[in-house]
């Protein structure tokens, strides 16, 4: 059973809005994209990171930020996480031709630490901020379904109310999103942040487990 998400409340103060295009072509989304500046996000980042895949996959991965790797290339999941996400989606039997991938947030948020810029957190501010173009590429794709990699991208979608531990796997619906059916699972860099071999074990299988459900909801309903 698909559960109802409540409508979220809009925050104007800081927004990609009046940067995303009436098109819902990905090559004018994407090109629009790079001059951004609907949070101060865009002033320390390499570039914009927009989503990447095929215009007719029947599902789109969301995850919380571009790291490091993705910053410099300009392109998402390209670093040791999108490697990881690679062999889970493998296991579950999804194919890349399959999919889109994409972030909440388009631009790398960091603070120095030596020579390492190290992931930082946004906020939710940042994350609502930068929804417009979220929305933009879904309505542009309209995936059967939308798979959210760790709790920003589900808050993002599904409200802040959303709790990964309790409700990971479930069946979800947003009317303001433009697909039948959302899913949240862990994002594979926390799976290469657990603090031990047994997480580690633990969340890939749960991972694992989570994308294999929405291969078969896939499977059910060709898009
Ligand atoms: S993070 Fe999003 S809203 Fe903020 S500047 Fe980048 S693209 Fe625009």
């Amino acid at each position: 059973m698909i559960r109802r998400i409540a409508k979220s409340k809009p925050n104007a103060a800081m927004t990609a809005a009046p940067f995303v295009p009436a098109s819902r072509s990905l090559g004018r989304l994407r090109a629009a994209a790079t001059h951004c500046e609907g949070c101060p996000l865009f002033r320390p980042a390499t570039q914009t990171v927009f989503g990447a895949g095929s215009r007719g996959a029947r599902l789109v991965l969301v995850g919380e930020q571009p790291g490091d790797q993705e910053d410099l290339a300009g392109k998402p999941f390209v670093g040791p996480a999108g490697r990881l996400l690679d062999e889970l989606l493998s296991e579950a039997g999804i194919g890349r031709d399959d999919i889109y991938v994409t972030n909440a947030v388009k631009h790398f948020k960091w603070q120095q630490r030596g020579k390492r810029r190290l992931h930082a957190k946004p906020t939710a501010r940042e994350v609502t901020a930068c929804r417009p173009w979220l929305e933009a590429e879904l309505e542009s794709v309209q995936p059967a379904g939308v798979v959210c990699l760790g709790a920003t991208a589900a808050q993002s979608l599904l409200g802040n109310k959303f709790r990964l531990t309790r409700q990971h796997g479930d069946l979800l619906e947003n009317s303001e999103v433009s697909a039948a059916w959302i899913m949240a699972t862990w994002h594979p860099s926390a799976v290469l942040r657990a603090p031990d071999r047994a997480r580690r074990g633990e969340l890939r299988k749960l991972v694992i487990a989570d994308l294999a459900e929405a291969r078969k909801r896939l499977d059910r309903r060709p898009k």
